[in-house]
């Protein structure tokens, strides 16, 4: 039976048409006519072809995307008038939940429970930055005194480039697609080329819900060519970036040039701290979820856990159990839990740090992969156990379904431990000593701390990490106040205030 399952699971792996860029409000091959292979983590068969973009079809894109934001009404009409398109937007993805939760699912290897979920969460980004700008997008103004009225206003930066990774995609994208059009602005998105099935739907929501052309546009293609494009164009203003580390390090190099702007959203290798006192069966689910949902390729996953000595044995005789029981499967099928990794040269990335922790010293306790899924890119759920925070698996960011379990003793040796690593993205703390917990909340070095409980946010609190983890916040009013618009001030004089004289005749 469970054979058969599968089998008709796979079977709705089909063919999708091939995608083209979105420039102009038009889809397009792109000027060179190069794509490229789409591949299904579940098969490694090709799921289409992706037009390849080079810095001519950038050049074009970015070109269109000037012209609507200097000529076009987008960043000058009526606040409600634009709002009005950009709930459009989220209405419509709304109604291609179940479309676009199954491309990301057939594109990523991200189980369909989870993709759907992302693009609920995808179509609230839309409103909820619909609602924020209405609300909170004004300046201030002062009297200075009886000569003068200063006020600001906040204004559109013009063109801006995002570039997203393939982990969450549609989520991501719309996560930096929201806020800038929100606020005026108008986009040119350079998506992960391992992703571009949902960047396509977005141009397609996007353009059914009737921007004006020119206002969103997408180009794809690989980092190094169309992504570099568009980070070296001088009528780029600004680009918000989500990625690895080192590449986020290379545009920051690369943008220099021409002064942008820059949003880093980077890797983490974030800490799970349990005590001995803590609600343990809250704190297991939570450690579980957090490192094994979305196949462990997510940035704030928890993927060292620290377990104090004296909790530790039935800790990991839990997550073993776990472990061993996840659903592993097609990410099409509702009931799985972990699918594959995103393609073939990750897998071998991931499979390669579990060897490593081997010779490390560690012991490793996996769960199974069935034989029938073998073709995928499936790592199981897996253990690092005694590990060392000093480890190479401890401190380089795996991204994919590996945790690594450490040991502690004291409050001051789990803080010192969590902060020896390159990162800081988020951290968790399970206790149930309320001192302890902000203590420790309060030193642990990442942007986003969450005490006894697993990584829920609210839209309107700032998203992102310290040291190498991140430059910036994204979310809530940070994203519209610190990076899709900047301030200009009006002084207005209001009276006859004194005005040196040079020159004049007395
Ligand atoms: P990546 O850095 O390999 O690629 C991200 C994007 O950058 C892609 O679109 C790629 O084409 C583009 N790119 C690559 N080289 C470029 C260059 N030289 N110039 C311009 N663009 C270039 O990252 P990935 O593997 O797609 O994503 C996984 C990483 O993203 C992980 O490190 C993860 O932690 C991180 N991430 C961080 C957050 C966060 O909010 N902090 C969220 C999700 C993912």
């Amino acid at each position: 039976m469970e054979n058969q399952g599968i089998a008709v699971q796979k079977s709705a792996h089909k063919q999708v048409d091939d995608v083209q860029h979105y420039i102009n409000g038009k889809f397009v091959e792109g000027r060179s006519g190069t794509s490229f292979d789409n591949i299904n983590p579940f098969t490694n068969e090709v799921i289409n072809r992706v037009a390849e973009g080079r810095q001519e079809d950038v050049n074009e894109a970015v070109m269109a995307a000037k012209r609507a934001f200097e000529h076009g009404p987008w960043g000058t009409m009526k606040v409600e008038a634009r709002m009005k398109y950009i709930n459009r937007i989220a209405d419509l993805i709304d109604e291609e939940i179940e479309e676009i939760a199954f491309l990301e699912a057939l594109d990523t290897g991200l189980p369909i429970s989870q993709t759907k979920k992302m693009t609920a969460r995808a179509a609230e980004n839309f409103r909820f930055y619909a609602r924020m700008v209405q609300a909170k997008l004004h300046g201030e103004s002062y009297l200075v005194d009886k000569e003068f009225i200063n006020y600001t206003i906040y204004k559109p930066l013009g063109v801006i480039g995002l570039i997203t990774p393939w982990n969450a995609p549609f989520m991501l994208e719309t996560w930096k697609v929201a806020p800038a059009l929100a606020t005026g602005n108008t986009v040119v998105l350079k998506p992960a080329e391992l992703s571009p099935l949902t960047a396509n739907k977005l141009a397609e929501v996007i353009h059914k819900a009737g921007l004006p052309e020119g206002v969103f546009n997408v180009v794809h293609g690989f980092g190094e060519t169309a992504g570099a494009a568009l980070v070296a164009h001088p009528d780029v203003k600004a680009i918000s970036f989500t990625g690895e580390t080192t590449t986020g390090s290379i545009i920051m190099k690369n943008s220099a040039d021409t002064l942008k702007k820059v949003s880093m959203e980077l890797g983490g290798k974030s800490p799970f701290i349990v005590f001995e006192d803590a609600d343990l069966e809250r704190a297991l689910d939570a450690a579980v979820w957090g490192i094994f949902s979305f196949n462990g390729e997510r940035c704030t996953a928890n993927s060292r856990v620290f377990l104090h000595k004296n909790i530790k044995p039935q800790f990991v005789e839990a997550l073993k159990e776990r472990v061993a029981n996840i659903k592993i499967g097609d990410p099409l099928d509702p009931a799985t839990q972990l699918g594959p990794l995103i393609e073939k040269a990750h897998f071998n990335k991931v499979q390669s740090y579990i060897e490593l922790a081997k010779e490390e010293g560690c012991e490793v306790v996996q769960g199974i992969v069935p034989e029938e899924l073998r073709e995928g890119n499936f790592v199981p759920p897996t253990l690092l156990l005694n590990a060392k925070n000093e480890m190479r698996v401890c401190q380089e960011e795996i991204f994919g379904p590996v945790m690594a379990v450490i040991e502690f003793e004291t409050e001051e040796e789990v803080i010192a431990m969590a902060n020896d690593v390159r990162y800081g993205l988020a951290g968790y703390v399970w206790t149930n000593d309320i001192k302890k917990a902000h203590r420790v909340a309060h030193a642990v070095d990442a942007g986003m701390l969450w005490i006894n409980a697993q990584n829920v946010r609210d839209l309107r609190i700032p998203f992102g990490g310290t040291k190498d983890s991140g430059i910036g916040r994204e979310g809530g009013h940070y994203a519209i106040f610190e990076f899709y618009t900047e301030p200009k001030v009006i002084h207005v004089a209001i009276g006859d205030h004194h005005i040196p004289q040079f020159g004049k005749k007395k």
